[in-house]
């Protein structure tokens, strides 16, 4: 559907959003003709002596590929016409699972929302497994998986968009169904607006007796948030972290965003990727995670953040479980850093420890190029204002 609307130049925001009559009526007949399309090539391909096992849909086939637009007869249609041999695919960058982030006001049920999906979503650990706080986890859904960032949703966000990284794809803004809007619920949506971030509204703790959702959308409206349902582009979800009740088409709203966003990563590509939280853990030494952006990180890869590179000992996923490799949206926790790198920071990666060294060495000597210059300006300035 989102193909052939872009093939016709329509414009969409969201899964929500509506179409016009003539749009679907179109999009009817490409689906049509598609599809005859398809049944045609199929006959093309057959034997002809085949076609007698399948006198009617041979028959669709010819008849809407005469209407659609050749002017060929029947017969030609099939005998003469060379087969469609379908053009070679260029290889596609596959899609990644999105990254989503949770915010709003402080008690709207962030962490109760979070709480509840990694209750519910995440497979069980393995015995023996080490439950450890990452930052992040991997919710599989029946739409796929789904990476939240647990690192205390605002702050992550903010701090890791003030160093120039994006790394949520889409924001989830909580607002709790008994107190509507409040400052943070308005910072939150104007962070996601500043990061052109599609959001979704999860209205939450509609369990609640005293709650009023209607009360939320108008006051959403006022923002000039539209729900969908007002005849706006917002999609907004009533939930309850306490029940779950609403849970499920969260998770199915978030594909269907992602689905539009149409996230693509190269897991052959250069490693790049950002740090969502950093520890020093007194016996296994600095734990940062990492999330992998493009490319794929393997244990023995040499990392570079900032001025500093380490050498990955070992890396575990979400769920505590040592892995070897990690690809595009996935939060890996990794050892091996010398010291901790602050959340935010773009991580690439060496060939080997000469290749990190260099890249370190280059941006030591472009920091100290820069402070020089500040200094300069700030002589030359003073000298030009007198003693
Ligand atoms: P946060 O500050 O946004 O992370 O909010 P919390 O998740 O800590 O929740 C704040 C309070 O609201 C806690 O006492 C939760 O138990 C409660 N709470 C969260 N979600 C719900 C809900 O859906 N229904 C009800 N009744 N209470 C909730
Ligand atoms: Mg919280």
């Amino acid at each position: 559907m989102l193909e052939i609307l872009d093939g016709l130049g329509v414009s969409y925001k969201s899964v929500s959003s509506t179409i016009e009559e003539d749009t679907v009526e179109l999009i009817k007949q490409i689906l049509e003709e598609e599809a005859a399309g398809g049944a045609a090539a199929t006959t093309d391909a057959a034997p002809a002596q085949n076609q007698s096992a399948q006198p009617q849909s041979t028959q669709t086939a010819q008849t809407e590929a005469q209407s659609a637009a050749a002017p060929q007869s029947a017969a030609t249609a099939t005998a003469e016409r060379e087969p469609e041999v379908a053009a070679p695919a260029a290889p596609e960058t596959p899609h990644r699972a999105p990254v989503v982030t949770i915010m709003g006001h402080v008690d709207h049920g962030k962490t109760s929302l979070l709480d509840y999906i990694r209750k519910t979503k995440v497979a069980a650990k393995e015995a023996g497994g080490i439950t450890q706080h990452v930052g992040a986890f991997e919710a599989k859904t029946s739409k796929g998986k789904i990476v939240f960032i647990d690192t205390p949703g605002h702050e992550a966000f903010t701090t890791i968009r003030a160093r120039g990284a994006n790394v949520a794809d889409i924001a989830i803004i909580v607002i709790a169904a008994d107190d509507s809007l409040m400052p943070q619920t308005r910072e939150a949506i104007a962070h996601a607006q500043a990061a052109k971030v599609p959001m979704l509204i999860a209205i939450n703790k509609v369990d609640l007796p005293q709650a009023d959702p209607e009360r939320v959308k108008t006051d959403l409206t006022q923002l000039n948030l539209v729900p969908e349902e007002y005849g706006g582009d917002l999609v907004v979800v009533p939930v309850s972290a306490k029940t779950g009740e609403g849970v499920e088409d969260l998770l199915e709203y978030i594909s269907l965003t992602a689905e539009l966003e149409d996230l693509r990563a190269d897991p052959k590509g250069n490693f790049s990727g950002v740090i969502i939280e950093s520890r020093v853990d007194r016996q296994a030494g600095v734990l940062a995670t990492v999330m992998v952006q493009e490319g794929t990180l393997h244990v023995g890869d040499f990392l570079v953040v900032g001025e500093n590179y380490g050498k990955i000992k070992a890396m575990t996923d979400s769920g505590g479980g040592r892995i070897k490799e990690a690809g595009p949206s996935t939060p890996v926790q990794v050892l091996g850093f010398s010291e901790a790198p602050a959340s935010g920071e773009t991580v690439l990666s060496a060939k080997n420890e000469h290749a990190a060294r260099e890249v370190i060495a280059q941006r030591a000597s472009d920091r100290r190029d820069a402070e020089n210059a500040r200094v300069q300006r700030k002589r030359t300035l003073e000298e030009m204002m007198g003693p």
